[in-house]
């Protein structure tokens, strides 16, 4: 058997504490092209496994030939003690014992060993013991790296699938939840809302004197105005299954499950308040001098037969009386349907 093609540089460590012993089965390796060092107890055997820079060159070593008799520790303890350290637990060791050690075997197995010899052992036993203990080393890293890989491809499809998710819910200038989420979500809590006999209420927002607020200022400026006034509606609307979303342009949609009209009116004047307390200038408005809001309410408790578009019509209404009387205000929308129910 000649390991030298393949097996050449590879570290043996020989932990014996018969140094003749060592020194032979060093010249048999060496002859195989192997690099060897050698410990005569368990403590210099881990020492120079995690200190040694000729040991730690690339890895501490390849392959551990350990004595099952040292002075200090039994072979099947300082195993164990390897096996537990991450840096030194993939090293396969062979555990040399003498014939009449048989019994220990089992232990130096426990203990996380993946063969034996038996001593005294030939040079061809020894190379074949190697050579299938490298082997199995081989194939167990090919493995493990194998699995990294497939984890680390899991990780990140599972990252790229949350960002496309996201993408696809969201607002990319604002932020908010877009209209798509929103005609979802305003479908899903109708549902509810009808099933539990609930109020179910919705603000339609649309930024007064905006198209001038850009005409002036340029497009860049009315995307940063978008984005503030997104900022106060994220601050303001806040219960957990409220939901926040661009309608449109300048336009936005918000609903308030479990809501009745008086007091998303509120929330609602909350928001034309801090929108105009943000005092982004308006030089060009006719309305004010700063950036103001027109808000439409509606609520409704939805009966069999009732559809969400009814109350977005609702709302859109009262918006447009808002724009029609003046801007910069709050309108409550006319019942319609069985909103005759919503207002409690
Ligand atoms: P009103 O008070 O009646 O609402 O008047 P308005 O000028 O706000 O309404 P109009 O619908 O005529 O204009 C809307 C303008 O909003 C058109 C466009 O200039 C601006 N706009 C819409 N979407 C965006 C956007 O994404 N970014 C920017 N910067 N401006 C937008
Ligand atoms: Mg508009
Ligand atoms: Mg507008």
């Amino acid at each position: 058997m000649n390991l030298q093609a393949d097996q050449a540089k590879l570290k043996v460590l020989i932990v014996d504490d018969d140094s003749h012993f060592c020194k032979i089965l060093s010249i048999s390796l060496n002859a195989e092209g192997f690099q060897t060092s050698s410990a005569d107890s368990a403590v210099k055997a881990y020492e120079k496994l995690k200190h040694d820079p000729a040991m730690r060159a690339g890895a501490p070593a390849d392959l551990v030939l350990l004595d099952y008799y040292l002075p200090d520790l039994p072979g099947s303890e300082l195993c164990r003690k390897f096996k537990a350290d991450p840096e030194l637990q993939d090293i396969p060791i062979i555990i040399m014992t003498g014939s009449s050690d048989q019994k220990h075997l089992k232990e130096a197995f426990d203990a996380g060993a993946v063969d034996y010899l038996t001593k005294p052992f030939q040079r061809v036993e020894l190379l074949a013991r190697i050579s299938s203990a490298l082997r199995l080393k081989t194939k167990i890293d090919q493995q493990k790296e194998y699995l990294r890989e497939l984890s680390e491809t899991a990780r990140r499809l599972y990252k790229e699938n949350r960002s496309l998710e996201k993408l696809s819910i969201l607002d990319s200038l604002t932020g908010l939840h877009n209209r798509r989420y929103f005609d979802v979500t305003l479908n899903k809590e109708f549902q509810r809302a009808r099933r539990n006999g609930a109020t179910l209420s919705l603000l339609m927002i649309d930024i007064d004197a905006f198209k001038a607020y850009n005409d002036h200022y340029g497009h860049p400026a009315g995307d940063e105005c978008l984005k503030r006034i997104a900022g106060v509606f994220r601050k303001i609307v806040n219960r957990s299954n409220d939901l926040v979303a661009r309608y449109g342009g300048e336009e936005f949609a918000i609903i308030l499950p479990d809501t009745p009209l008086t007091g998303a009116t509120g929330v609602a004047e909350a928001l034309r308040r801090e929108v105009a307390t943000l005092r982004i200038h308006h030089g060009v408005s006719r309305i004010s001098e700063v950036v103001t809001i027109s808000v439409g309410v509606a609520a409704m408790a939805p009966q069999a037969g009732d559809q969400p578009n009814n109350l977005i019509t609702a709302a859109d209404q009262a918006l447009y009386q808002s724009k029609a009387a003046g801007r910069n205000q709050v309108t409550q929308a006319h019942p319609v349907s069985s909103m005759h129910n919503a207002s409690a």
